[in-house]
């Protein structure tokens, strides 16, 4: 089996590859790898830079203004933004609405959102989560209620990401609790600083801001934003949720870990003239990281090749959900581990004729920190890894 890419598509990966080393920011790649949050202010100046060249809609078709790349030429693109260690995209706009709006909503609404999603210009949060609704989304309480041309809005939505940067934010709310309880959820759409909105940050284990709670107390939106039928919303989010599960795998950004990890193992003191990389254990828990790599992207490929013929990403994003999570806590873990082993060690050997060990330590712990308290979390925000479980049996199995 032949896995090249294409000589064109190396072209292709060449010139994404000569951007990002030379006309991306530079100050924000530095931020991003010592694992430290960028403000509102940075988080548009990196999609921004995306957004004026053009290249951060990639998925969407060239007539909602993508670049009308093929799957390849996406996936190469991926893996060269990860590469580089560019932040990841902020995927509620580009990844999760923008689809919906184009798929589900009117001329007039994509012409109000899709430029500013392509653009970088406007950030987006996702409200589906409330304080009692998280893998039962469905049982979900955020009402709005019709008044003549507005629906008014009462109910508070929980782990917002990103509410903190975002201009809009979309809403899973229940116009009606008469039927089904997926029937009678209704796709909204807010702007984040309307009257009687409230973001209140939560911190999480890492010590950051990622998270928020978002209230709602009688806020009147337009009718026309919301998003297809009223009573319908149920479908859309299904819909999103399939793209957004594919987004986890970031082949790119797993192997630029492995790549830092067999850099810093090879390095890492393990007692004696060992170095990390010479412990049998160890070395065959990276191999092992690196073969789930291997895996996690056929599978992706897998799901890829049914898109490009068509289809949607639909259930088996599930797969690449879990599978991607697991490998990210794999890798991380090791990330950790060798980090404390070489911090245990360092002191020891610190008199070896080639130790430069507290810069390098320094450079590398926080950031390995960080992946890895961040990556605790994967295997529950966009449905835990038991939901997931549960789809692939049920809709993928049919058991
Ligand atoms: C970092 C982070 C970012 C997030 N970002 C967003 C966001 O931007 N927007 C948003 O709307 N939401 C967001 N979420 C929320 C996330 O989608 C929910 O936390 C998730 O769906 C789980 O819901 P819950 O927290 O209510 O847990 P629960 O649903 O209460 O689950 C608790 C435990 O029970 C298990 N469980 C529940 N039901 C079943 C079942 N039927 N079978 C087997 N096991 C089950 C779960 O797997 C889990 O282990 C985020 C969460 C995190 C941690």
């Amino acid at each position: 089996m032949d896995l090249a890419f294409a000589p064109e598509l190396e072209r292709f990966r060449g010139k994404v590859r000569h951007y990002f080393e030379t006309e991306f920011p530079g100050d924000i790649i530095a931020k991003t790898a010592a694992g430290r949050s960028l403000t509102t202010r940075e988080v548009r100046r990196s999609e921004q830079a995306l957004g004026a060249k053009g290249w951060l809609a990639t998925g969407w078709p060239a007539e909602y203004g993508g670049p009308g790349w093929s799957i390849e030429q996406q996936y190469i693109f991926d893996e060269e933004l990860e590469r580089a260690g560019v932040p990841t995209v902020t995927p509620m706009g580009v990844i999760y609405v923008g689809p919906v709006l184009y798929t589900f909503g009117s001329e007039e609404q994509k012409a109000r959102w899709l430029p500013g999603i392509r653009e970088g210009r406007e950030g987006w949060a996702q409200g589906y989560s409330e304080p009692e609704a998280g893998s039962d989304l469905a049982s979900l309480q955020f009402s709005a209620v019709r008044e003549g041309d507005e629906y008014v809005l009462n109910g508070t939505k929980v782990w917002t990401s990103a509410a903190q940067h975002a201009d809009w934010i979309f809403l899973l709310t229940r116009t009606d609790n008469s039927g089904r309880k997926q029937e009678g959820i209704t796709f909204l759409i807010s702007e984040i600083d309307r009257p009687g909105v409230r973001v209140t940050p939560i911190i999480s284990i890492d010590g950051k801001h990622a998270l928020n709670q978002v209230t709602f107390e009688n806020v009147r939106v337009p009718v026309d934003y919301r998003i297809g039928e009223e009573g319908k919303g149920w479908t859309y989010s299904q819909y999103l949720l399939g793209h957004e599960r594919t987004s986890y795998a970031r082949i790119g950004g797993k192997r630029k870990m492995l790549a830092g990890l067999r850099e810093i193992a090879a390095w890492a003191p393990a007692g004696g003239n060992r170095r990390l990389i010479d412990e049998p254990a160890f070395a065959a828990k990276l191999t092992g990281a690196e073969m789930a790599v291997d895996s996690l992207e056929m599978t992706v490929f897998r799901i890829l090749s049914a898109v490009a013929a068509g289809g949607a990403p639909g259930n088996e994003a599930s797969i690449v959900k879990i599978l991607a999570t697991e490998t990210h806590q794999q890798i991380t873990e090791l990330m950790l581990e060798a980090s404390a082993r070489a911090a245990l060690i360092a002191s020891e050997d610190s008199a070896a004729p080639d130790w430069a060990g507290e810069d390098r330590l320094a450079a590398w712990a926080p950031p390995a920190r960080a992946a890895y308290l961040g990556g605790r979390a994967q295997s529950i925000y966009g449905g835990t890894n038991e939901i997931q479980k549960n789809i692939i049996a049920k809709r993928v199995l049919g058991l």
